[in-house]
Formats: structure tokens, C-alpha cells, sequence
């Protein structure tokens, strides 16, 4: 069986490495010319399933109206929006509502845990070695911030996590380069959490893919599919013409593009790109510098340290220039990192050593990705993974995989396939 793989951000290559390993014969499309080069690049690469949550949640539109006003907004719009993220907004609204969010919750949890077990497993019978880090800090600055922490811990306790409510002495015993001039409250301390670079998992997963069979085309896209034959793709190397090449099936992990190649198949996708930022720079002295992951509550900013860089990632997004980046939303990393870690990373005299980047999270309106049969013979999707694709990639690819090889997945799979958009 010929199957193609569009996309090979972190969800297309475990999609592609998981199909070769079961026996297909794979064939990846990229447009770029190496792997994860979109959104997967430099996210802030915390694996922590019991923080994977929607965004569609009781009392964020309260939280996104107060927010706009404020000079480090964790999350920010910006007018005009377009007909289609308008209509999205309407549907995230509707998605806050309380059962519909912890449905939602669920699935997404539930699939992360999965997730978490299945990137072990391959780290560890693959021989995979990246930048990676153990421990998650929840860092809460106020009392406030403490109080509007405990329904996350009430789930973190309902899902059977691990986690220590801890004071600002024992957070600074676990991350000991905590600037002592910055007050705060007290910490959530997760021993079992993580955060790796995702990029270099994908690299290293491409290869595997590779030696299991797989076939990357770099700086190949692909055209929207044909209704009449959708896994007869267009595909376009370069500057060369317009080929067609023929498959059994079809899996589009296309991220954002994911809805302009289902259009032509009146499979309508509701992504929006919901924008964020990270800088990374080279860690100047260790001491003063991360040991593991952080999070800083206030301002939905994560700190982690992935080798011997530091990365800082934040900020919520919707509308405004894509090709822009937001200065006001970049100072925030910057100022978030000084509070926490003065003098951990390198960042004057070193302009080109610091890489500040800007994603687009494929957000569905209401939380969880999209999973399996489209309903249209061939076409497979694996999508919308938003806000936390790192997390949920490795369980989302096995549980594609299983499903076109006509397998039961391990995973309980309600609430995960394309019938939830349609419902
Ligand atoms: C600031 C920020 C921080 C984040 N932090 C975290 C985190 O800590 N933990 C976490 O789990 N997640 C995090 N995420 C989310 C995570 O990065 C994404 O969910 C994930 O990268 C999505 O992966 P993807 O493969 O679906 O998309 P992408 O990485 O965008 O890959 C899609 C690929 O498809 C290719 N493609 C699309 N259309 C075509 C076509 N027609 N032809 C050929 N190729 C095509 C693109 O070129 C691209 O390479 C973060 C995101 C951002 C922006």
C-alpha cells in the first residue's frame, strides 16, 4: 500500500515514521527544504499532559477582554479579523461552555498521556538523543495567581498527577538560579513533566522514518486535492511543472494549510493561526541558568532549558500580519526571562546568536486535534493539534497508524475524529 504524508512538521514525521514501521510504503511532502521548519521550529517544547487543556474554557472571554488592555497581554487581538477568524471566535464562544470544555478536556488528557508514554517508547527503543529536560515549575507570583491555580490543580489530582504545591524557598531549592530579587508566592512543582526540542526529536525521527522505508521530498508542495481522485496528488518540486502522483491513501498533516487542502473536498476545517513568540540564546554561565522547564503563570510564559540554550516562548495571538512581529510581544519574553534568570543567557554583543521566532498554533475552535478517516475514501487527516502538538504528536500519529491499518488503537479514540467537526 502507497501512502502519502503532507507536512512534515512534528505531526507528519511520527505520522510517517508510525505508517513505515507498520509496513506502508511512505512518501513524505514537505515544501520546505528539512523537517519541522514551520510551527514545530522553536516551540517552548513542554511535554505536561495534565496542563494540556483547550483554550475554550469557562471565563476566558473575560480573561481574553481584560487582557487586552494590558501592556504584557498574554493574549492579544488584533483588528481587523478576517470573515473566517470571526466565525472561528464564534464557534471557540460557544465551545467555553462548561461541559462542552471539560469534554474536551478530557480527550485532549486523555490523548496526552497516551502521547507522553508513546514519545518514551520511541526515545528509548530508537536510542534518541536530544535536549531534554525533567521536572515542570509552575511559578506563581501572587496570591491571586495561587488561588486562580486550584481548579488546574483539582484536575491534575482528578488525572492522578504528580505534582507538590511547594513555597518559593523549596521552588528556589529546585531551580537554584531562581532571581532572589523577584518575589513570589510559591511554585506547582511536577517531577514527571518534561520539555525536549522538538525539532531535533523530528530530525532524529526522520531518519528512523527513513531507515523503516520512508521517502522524504523536501521543497515539494503539494496542491489542494482533487475531488475526483484525491489521493491522486499535484505535486510541484521547485521551479519544476506540475506532477501527478498516485497513492492508496492520503494523510494530511499540513498544519494550517491543512484547510486549504481539504476545501476542494467541501471538508470545511476551521483552524485559526493563533500566533506566539520565542527567543533562544546560548546559555552564558549554567549556573545562572534553568535547570528544567518553568512556567510563569501570570504571564503564560514558558522558560526552558533544552541543552545549552535557554528558550522563552509566550504569547497568544489572533489576526495582524503574519510576516510582522509584534515588538511589544518579544519584550515580554525578555522581561519575563530578566525577572527570572538575569544573566542566564547571552543576549547583548550577540544579536545573531539569539534567534527570536514567531508560529502560528493550528487552533481548532474547540481544543482537541482531529484524528482518522475523513469519510472520503483515501483521505486521512491528522490536525489541529493548536497549542500543544509536542505533546500530543507521538500519540496522535499511533493512533492514525493503528486506524489504517484496521487496528483498534490502544487509545479510547471519542471525541477525536472528523464526526466532532461535522456534529
Ligand atoms: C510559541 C509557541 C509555543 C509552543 N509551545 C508548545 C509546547 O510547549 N508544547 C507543545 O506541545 N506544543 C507547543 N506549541 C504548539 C506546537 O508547536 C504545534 O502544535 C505543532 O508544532 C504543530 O505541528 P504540525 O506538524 O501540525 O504543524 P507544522 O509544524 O506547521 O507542520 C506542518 C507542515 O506542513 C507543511 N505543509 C503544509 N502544506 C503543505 C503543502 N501544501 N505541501 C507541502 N507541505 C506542506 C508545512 O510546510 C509544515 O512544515 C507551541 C507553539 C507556539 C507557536
Amino acid at each position: 500500500m502507497k501512502v502519502a504524508v503532507i507536512g512534515a512538521g512534528i505531526v507528519g514525521v511520527t505520522t510517517a515514521y508510525e505508517l513505515a514501521a507498520d509496513g506502508p510504503e511512505v512518501t513524505v511532502f514537505e515544501r520546505h527544504g528539512s523537517v519541522a521548519e514551520e510551527t514545530s521550529f522553536a516551540n517552548a517544547g513542554v511535554v505536561a499532559p495534565g496542563y494540556v487543556t483547550p483554550w475554550a474554557a469557562p471565563g476566558m472571554q473575560s480573561k481574553v477582554l481584560r487582557h487586552l488592555v494590558s501592556r504584557h497581554a498574554p493574549v492579544r487581538i488584533s483588528w481587523p479579523l478576517s470573515a473566517a477568524e470571526m466565525r472561528w471566535i464564534l464557534q471557540w464562544r460557544r465551545a467555553c461552555e462548561p461541559a462542552t470544555f471539560r469534554a474536551n478536556r478530557e480527550r485532549m488528557q486523555r490523548l496526552a498521556f497516551y502521547s507522553r508514554e508513546r514519545l518514551h517508547w520511541l526515545t528509548d527503543s530508537l536510542q534518541l538523543e536530544y535536549d531534554r529536560s525533567r521536572g515542570y515549575l509552575v511559578l506563581l507570583r501572587s496570591d491571586k495567581d495561587q488561588r486562580l491555580e486550584q481548579p488546574s490543580l483539582q484536575v491534575l489530582r482528578d488525572a492522578g498527577v504528580a505534582f507538590h504545591e511547594i513555597d518559593a524557598a523549596t521552588a528556589r531549592a529546585v531551580e537554584p538560579a531562581l532571581n532572589p530579587d523577584t518575589p513570589f508566592v510559591g511554585a506547582v512543582h511536577l517531577p514527571d513533566d518534561e520539555a525536549a526540542n522538538c525539532r531535533q526529536f523530528a530530525i532524529l525521527l526522520k531518519r528512523a522514518a527513513m531507515e523503516a522505508g520512508a521517502q522524504f521530498e523536501f521543497d515539494t508542495s503539494v496542491q489542494p486535492l482533487n475531488p475526483a481522485s484525491p489521493a491522486a496528488l499535484v505535486v510541484r518540486k521547485g521551479d519544476e511543472a506540475p506532477r501527478q502522483q498516485a497513492f492508496h491513501a492520503v494523510v494530511v498533516c499540513g498544519g494550517m494549510s491543512s484547510t486549504q487542502l481539504l476545501r476542494p473536498l467541501g471538508l470545511r476545517v476551521p483552524l485559526a493561526p493563533v500566533w506566539g513568540y520565542s527567543i533562544s540564546a546560548p546559555i552564558r554561565e549554567p549556573l545562572n541558568a534553568p535547570r528544567s522547564a518553568l512556567m510563569d503563570e501570570r504571564y503564560k510564559v514558558a522558560i526552558t532549558r533544552l541543552g545549552r540554550r535557554v528558550r522563552v516562548a509566550g504569547s497568544a495571538e489572533l489576526g495582524g500580519d503574519p510576516l510582522r512581529k509584534r515588538k511589544s510581544s518579544i519584550d515580554t519574553l525578555y522581561k519575563v526571562l530578566h525577572d527570572w534568570f538575569p544573566g542566564a543567557a547571552q543576549l547583548s554583543n550577540s544579536c545573531t546568536a539569539v534567534q527570536e521566532w514567531k508560529g502560528a498554533r493550528p487552533m481548532l475552535p474547540d481544543g482537541p486535534p482531529v484524528l482518522g478517516a475523513t469519510g472520503i475514501p483515501g483521505v486521512w487527516v491528522n490536525l489541529g493539534h493548536g497549542s500543544s502538538g509536542w505533546a500530543l504528536a507521538c500519540g496522535s500519529a499511533r493512533v492514525v497508524a493503528d486506524l489504517m491499518s484496521g487496528h483498534a488503537p490502544l487509545l479510547d479514540i471519542e471525541g477525536l475524529g472528523m464526526e466532532r467537526l461535522l456534529a
